[in-house]
């Protein structure tokens, strides 16, 4: 469902990725996993067009954005529809509750209406096991809470893949238990996803297939049983080793 193909990207001039070639299928649960500075957040930017590459093709479901040409700002709205991201810092509005957090996306860009929004986000919060949180600003959520409601909102507007960038990497220790869990269930739940993470026995546990990149290129690619539990790659396994 999610195809791309050589993929070069920048930052102020210096090239991060040399050359990103990847599939996932739908229903996969696809990690990357790497060494900091290697791409990952870059990659997954790349993947919804929050940043564009220097050339490659990224297609999502038939949306097809060739940055060997002019990619046309339709093009890029038509691609973003069919992802959503959960980040790092949750990126909740604080002025707004639980609910309303993820009626939002579904009322103003999808054009739903408010019965039907309230509905949806009602299933999406309680898949996360936040719905009797609803009425709840952020404020009033811990750090692990307000990641699920941003999972939530990612899932309401069911997506043909949803992109997690470090889900859990701003959240206190005794958070992140909560956070995968509620990242498991929407797995169970057959949607496709692309998880950037730095937990190995996370990615050991969700992933269908595992990504490694390092330097900007894809280094190995498998089953996690492969790339984790046997990495062929002397750099992978002292990588594991240093993380785990
Ligand atoms: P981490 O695990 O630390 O988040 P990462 O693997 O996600 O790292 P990226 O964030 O994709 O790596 O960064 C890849 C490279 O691009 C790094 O060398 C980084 O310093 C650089 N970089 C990332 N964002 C920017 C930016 N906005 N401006 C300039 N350089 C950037």
């Amino acid at each position: 469902i999610v195809e791309v193909h050589a993929i070069h990207a920048s930052h102020g001039g210096t090239e991060v990725l040399h050359g990103i070639d990847l599939s996932v299928g739908r229903g996969e649960v696809l990690a990357i996993l790497g060494p900091s500075g290697s791409g990952k957040t870059t990659l997954l930017r790349c993947i919804n067009a929050l940043e564009r590459p220097d050339s490659g093709t990224v297609r999502v479901d038939g949306v097809t954005l060739d940055y060997a040409g002019h990619v046309p700002g339709r093009s890029i709205l038509a691609l973003r529809r069919k992802t959503a991201m959960v980040f790092q810092s949750y990126n909740l509005f604080r002025n707004r509750t639980a609910l309303r957090n993820v009626t939002e996306g579904l009322t103003v860009v999808r054009g739903v209406s408010r019965t039907q929004a309230d509905r949806t986000a009602r299933q999406a919060l309680a898949a996360v096991r936040m719905e009797t949180y609803a009425d709840r600003y952020p404020s009033q959520l811990s750090g692990g809470q307000q990641q699920r409601v941003s999972i939530a909102r990612a899932l309401a507007l069911k997506p043909d893949v949803i992109l997690f960038d470090e889900p859990t990497s701003a959240l206190d220790p005794e958070r992140v238990g909560d956070v995968h869990d509620a990242i498991a269930a929407v797995a169970d739940s057959g949607v496709t996803m692309v998880i950037v993470t730095h937990e190995v026995r996370f990615a050991r546990s969700i992933a269908t297939r595992v990504v490694f990149l390092d330097g900007g290129r894809i280094l190995g690619q498998g089953t996690p049983e492969e790339i984790i539990d046997h990495p062929s790659s002397p750099r992978i396994a002292g990588f594991l080793r240093h993380v785990s």
